[in-house]
């Protein structure tokens, strides 16, 4: 059993996301917790790089308040014990960081993107399992 399990969702891979659920709750201690993460990539900081300068900064608040509510109606829709949280950044590297931050013992992460099943895994996944600091479930 797991005392901290992050569940890393993709908001346009909802149903991945509520799969991964189900199994983090399964494997959490009875006395654990499941943190659900959401990264949004910082579009803005993307785009300054390419002087880009009248990128709107609110579309990276928008996506975020966005993401809060959508991984609060998944913690009650499913009985999840935990907390959710939403961080900007790029995803792998920030995965990686919050699960250390956070001393995690356990990372699960989709494989992919569906309908992608020619990768046997995807980028972000990829880059979870080669750098986090604690164990990773890759579910495919
Ligand atoms: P692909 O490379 O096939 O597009 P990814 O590796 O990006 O697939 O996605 C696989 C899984 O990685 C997702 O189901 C999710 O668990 C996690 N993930 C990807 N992007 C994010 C993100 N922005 N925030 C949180 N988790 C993410």
């Amino acid at each position: 059993m797991y005392k901290k399990i992050i569940v890393p969702i993709a908001i346009d891979q909802l149903e991945h996301g509520e799969k991964v659920i189900e199994i983090a709750k399964a494997l959490v201690d009875p006395d654990g917790e499941i943190i659900l993460l959401n990264v949004v990539e910082d579009l803005y900081a993307y785009a300054q790089g390419y002087m880009i300068v009248d990128f709107p900064l609110e579309m990276v608040e928008e996506s975020r308040k966005h993401a809060e509510t959508t991984l609060n109606g998944l913690l009650t829709s499913h009985a999840v014990k935990g907390k959710a949280a939403v961080k900007t950044g790029s995803p792998a590297a920030t995965i990686n960081g919050f699960a250390g931050d956070e001393k995690a013992d356990l990372v699960i992460i989709a494989s992919h993107r569906p309908g992608l099943m020619d990768y046997f895994i995807g980028s972000t996944a990829n880059r979870v399992v080669s750098h986090c600091p604690c164990a990773v479930l890759v579910d495919r």
